[in-house]
């Protein structure tokens, strides 16, 4: 029999998995499964759409190594596929002397980690972005801009081409594993493989429990990141040309409301980061009564609540008020007004949360039996796609053996 991958989850981490193993493994089929009647539809398709340079990241991490070449490969895919992206690079901006003396430990961070930055005072702040307020600033030229609904696009196209059968519509809801193989159970009926992908995002924790037996170690939160459309008068000049972001707090994972030109034109403020009632809760009306008790049920929610409530309460306030999301984006642009900001679409980040409450930070990986559990993958998953595939494909073809 030929051996065959199935790939659960069409985001950007189950399609750039895929094309590599159409390199990797030639000789094997390769079939995606997506629940969604469109691909890229969750995470990859509603996010900032940053092509992040990598200097957030510890060191040796795989966050660090992963999104560095990431940077890279994302970009020569894009030009070589005729996607558009732009090259504008970003600015992070410290308000406060605390934020000031952690700019220099990222400057230190991005040279450790090979990424090119520079710190530039107040003066030249102002030259370079004069609607910018801040103490310092660290500027990053080589971060980028992208659609990658378009990048997935792109990735579903060459695998169309060579041949992978990618089904939508179709759910991966349940495995089971024999000595040959796994059977893995669609809403259209079973499918026998030799090797299995979970790369299935928000629920990928809910996957992995379909062949994994033991005690849950990690469940999926679900952070909403909320955008507001910065809404400039007609022909008025750009507001800025690099993206603007915070100095980020180390406490916590995410980066921080900043100000992102999308590649199609418009100008957003977000994401903040705030729990979702359900893991597609992309609004505040969304409630899944089984995402709910799944969280409340898992130890780790509760020892999150118990240390993070302070910073939780700040989110969820800054989410109900949108003077309070205005204010944290005029701490860096001042001129920008409550009634410039107008509501649009989010993202939800499926963020890993251990039982001890912790977030983990590092994308994290995992095989057991015949399956490849994409266990986190949270920013710069994205900008990491290819190479995250190329990790995840080694490891299923290595299953094939
Ligand atoms: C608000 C926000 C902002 C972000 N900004 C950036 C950024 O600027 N730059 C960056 O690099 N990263 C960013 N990220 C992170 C990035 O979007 C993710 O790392 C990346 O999209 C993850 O891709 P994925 O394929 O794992 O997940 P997803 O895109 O969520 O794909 C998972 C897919 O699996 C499918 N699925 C689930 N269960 C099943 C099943 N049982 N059967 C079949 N299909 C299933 C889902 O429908 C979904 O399509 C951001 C994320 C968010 C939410």
């Amino acid at each position: 029999m030929t051996a065959r991958v199935v790939v659960i989850g069409g985001g950007i981490i189950g399609l750039a998995t895929a094309l590599a193993l159409t390199r990797q493994r030639p000789d094997a089929g390769v079939t995606v499964l997506e629940k969604e009647k469109q691909l890229a539809s969750h995470q990859t398709g509603r996010n900032s759409g940053v092509i992040h340079s990598g200097i957030y990241y510890r060191p040796g991490s795989a966050k660090a190594t992963l999104g560095v070449k990431g940077h890279a490969s994302m970009i020569r895919f894009c030009s070589e596929h005729g996607i558009r992206y732009e090259q504008c690079g970003k600015l992070i901006v410290a308000v406060t002397e605390l934020e000031q003396e952690r700019l220099g430990g990222l400057a230190e961070r991005a040279a450790s980690n090979g990424v090119r930055c520079r710190l530039v005072d107040r003066q030249e702040m102002a030259e370079l972005e004069p609607n910018v307020t801040g103490r310092a600033a660290l500027e990053v030229p080589g971060t980028a801009i992208v659609d990658y609904r378009q990048v997935g696009q792109g990735m579903a196209d060459l695998l169309r081409a060579a041949g992978v059968d990618i089904r939508l519509g179709q759910a991966g809801v349940g495995l089971a594993e024999g000595p040959a193989g796994v059977t893995v159970k669609t809403n259209d009926g079973p499918l026998a493989a030799s090797a299995v992908v979970n790369c299935a995002g928000l629920w990928s924790d809910r996957v992995a429990r379909l062949h994994q037996r033991t005690r849950r170690q990690v469940v999926i939160a679900p952070f909403r990141g909320e955008y507001y459309d910065v809404v400039r008068p007609p022909g008025a000049p750009p507001l800025i040309s690099r993206l603007i972001y915070p100095v980020p707090d180390p406490v916590y994972p995410f980066l921080g409301v900043h100000l992102t030109r999308g590649i199609h034109g418009h100008l957003h403020a977000g994401p903040n980061a705030v729990l979702a009632l359900a893991r597609h809760g992309y609004s505040w009306r969304d409630v899944d009564a089984r995402d709910l008790a799944e969280l409340a049920t898992f130890p780790g929610m509760w020892r999150l609540g118990a240390r993070h409530w302070r910073e939780g309460g700040r989110e969820l306030y800054r989410s109900l008020r949108r003077h309070a999301f205005g204010e944290a984006v005029r701490r860096m642009v001042p001129v920008i007004e409550d009634d410039q900001l107008v509501r649009a679409p989010s993202g939800v980040r499926a963020q890993a949360l251990s039982r001890r409450g912790e977030l983990l930070d590092d994308f994290v990986i995992e095989t057991s039996g015949r399956v490849v559990d994409v266990i986190n993958a949270p920013s710069p998953g994205a900008t990491a796609s290819l190479e995250i595939g190329e990790v995840v494909a080694a490891r299923a073809a290595a299953l094939l053996d």
